[in-house]
């Protein structure tokens, strides 16, 4: 296996994109694409701030290292979550991403939910939704909330996510299966700012695989968690990945294929009737000026309002 480049010895063969390369020109070649993929969706320009959400993982570190690399001023948000587990998760995945940003200089933003709303994510989730077995609803919400505020009261332009083309292509799959409409329709490698109280959020990564992101935070050497966090066990998600890498094994490119497909849809108009009508149906949250689709408060704060009560008794 030869390096298409240098002829020096390949260590990795991107398939879908028939081209093998060494070590060297590989750390070259995947920030070049990150910056196509900036360019070509508009993203964001060498001026503006960036603030990306870390996790630890190997994704958002390794895309807040390639920003970095091309130039861009970035800081990183960090969200504890307060989930424990076998390796501590939270807990560990705070240190990698300290231990990172120590490294390199960057300025890390570190927003504890425990902190801030007196019970971390688990607790939230068990006792504002009695029954439900899972989290992940709650924390995701909660995320999206704290991403969205930091970005804007910290005067950033933009926020990014390290989310790559098996996630995206996972998501679409489900949004699919569905027909969801409104959420087929916000998908996408960038979400606009078009509503007051909403910053510009943007996934560079989002036409990388999975596998040339964990290559990549190898061969930089970049120390992430492996963990994945302890309730994404058994999550639908990773189902349709595995159903999407074994029509990726037989087919080469067909993640890629599947989501670019769609991007082209949606600029030809697919879906800007729903576009629309989600747009027109939001406004303001009285509390805390995010947007929402419900009447009165929105869900975030409908939420922490109970949280509050609760922590007060
Ligand atoms: S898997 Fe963990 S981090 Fe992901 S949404 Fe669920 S609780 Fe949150
Ligand atoms: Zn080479
Ligand atoms: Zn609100």
């Amino acid at each position: 296996m030869k390096c298409r480049k240098c002829g020096g010895r390949g260590v990795i063969n991107l398939r879908q994109h028939k081209l093998i390369l060494c070590k060297e020109h590989y750390l070259e070649w995947l920030p070049e694409q990150v910056q196509r993929a900036i360019d070509r969706y508009h993203m964001f320009t060498p001026q503006e701030r960036v603030l990306v959400a870390v996790s630890g993982g190997k994704d958002s570190l390794s895309l807040w290292d390639i920003l970095t690399r091309l130039g861009y001023h970035t800081d990183g948000l960090y969200i504890g979550l307060g989930i424990e587990g076998e390796v501590h998760y939270s807990d560990e995945s705070l240190r990698l991403t300290e231990q990172f940003a120590g490294a390199h200089g960057l300025h890390l933003n570190t927003i504890k939910v425990a902190e801030e709303y007196g019970l971390a994510v688990p607790e939230i989730a068990q006792q504002t939704y009695h029954g439900q077995t899972k989290p992940c609803s709650v924390c995701g919400r909660i995320k999206r909330h704290i991403m969205n505020r930091a970005a804007r009261d910290g005067g950033y332009d933009v926020l990014a996510t390290g989310h790559n083309l098996d996630d995206e292509a996972a998501v679409l799959f489900g949004n699919t299966l569905n027909w969801s409409a409104g959420y087929l329709m916000r998908q996408g490698p960038v979400l606009e700012a078009d509503i007051p109280g909403v910053v510009r959020k943007v996934k560079p990564l989002c036409r990388i695989y999975e596998r040339e992101m964990a290559a990549y935070a190898l061969l930089r050497g970049i120390e992430y968690i492996y963990d994945e966090c302890p309730f994404a066990v058994g999550a639908t998600s990773i189902y349709y990945k595995e159903l999407l890498n074994q029509l990726e094994a037989d087919h080469p490119g067909a993640k890629l294929n599947f989501y670019l497909s769609f991007l082209q849809a949606k600029k030809g108009g697919l879906f800007t009737g729903a576009a629309d009508q989600a747009r027109q149906s939001l406004h303001p949250c009285p509390t805390c000026g995010q947007p929402t689709s419900v009447e009165g408060e929105c869900a975030f704060c409908r939420m922490m309002g109970k949280v509050k009560k609760l922590t007060k008794s």
